[in-house]
């Protein structure tokens, strides 16, 4: 790579803005923020928008689906470990991958779905090249969760559902937390589901603009 767009890329002020930016919205958990900075989000997307991997902004990866807002991706992962690091975590949509190596810095074990076969391929090249180990993949409509690992210790959807699949609820640990957008497009929300010993506690957070969850696989 031509050294000064490499640098000019994966400058630490540009990394480090983006960093303020997210604490100026509200992002606190100093373990989030940390990750933020370090992990190459350049990486994960096509190198003609790699000059604008370090925007706040969601990004196309092709296929019609998109990298994460780096906001999300923060707010996302603080809600899940708010109240401590769970040992394994089911994310639904790999996408990129980058959520996944968010979340595969901090929890032991993760297990991402993804439905669109081309996207998990990438995904699972680039988190081997960086040297992410603990995370296992699956070609799958998420949907349906990922039952033979789970019971989880947090569930995080990047993709919105009209209603929260009852398969995901059912495949979380008693205390564990569900982080998933839902509703329709125009009319999203955040929500973040704990499961008790005898109910959901469900907690709206904000709106949000996510891709849709979609059945089957491509
Ligand atoms: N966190 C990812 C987000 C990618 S966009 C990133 O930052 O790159 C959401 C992803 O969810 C898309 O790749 C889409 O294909 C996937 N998706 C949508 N519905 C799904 C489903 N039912 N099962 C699995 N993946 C799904």
């Amino acid at each position: 790579m031509n050294e000064r767009i490499s640098i000019g890329v994966t400058s630490q002020r540009t990394r480090d803005r983006l960093v303020e930016q997210l604490q100026e919205l509200g992002i606190k958990d100093q373990r989030v923020l940390g990750l933020m900075r370090r992990i190459p989000r350049h990486l994960f997307v096509a190198e003609a928008l790699a000059s604008r991997a370090y925007e706040n902004n969601s990004l196309p990866i092709g296929h019609g689906q998109t990298i994460s807002q780096p906001y999300m991706v923060a707010r996302m992962t603080e809600l899940l470990i708010e109240d401590g690091l769970p040992e394994n975590v089911l994310e639904v949509g790999t996408g990129s991958g980058y959520q996944s190596s968010v979340l595969a810095s901090l929890i032991p074990r993760v297990f991402s779905v993804e439905r669109i076969r081309p996207l998990q391929e990438q995904a699972k090249k680039i988190l081997g090249d960086l040297g992410f180990r603990n995370i296992n993949f699956k070609h799958s409509d998420g949907g349906w969760g990922w039952k033979a690992y789970g019971p989880y210790g947090g569930i995080l959807a990047a993709a919105a559902p009209d209603e929260i699949p009852v398969n995901l609820l059912e495949q979380l640990t008693i205390g564990a937390k569900l982080v998933i957008p839902v509703g329709k497009e125009g009319q999203q929300v955040l929500q973040r589901v704990t499961r008790t010993k005898t109910t959901y506690e469900v907690e709206t957070i904000e709106p949000v603009s996510f891709v849709p969850f979609l059945k089957g696989r491509l």
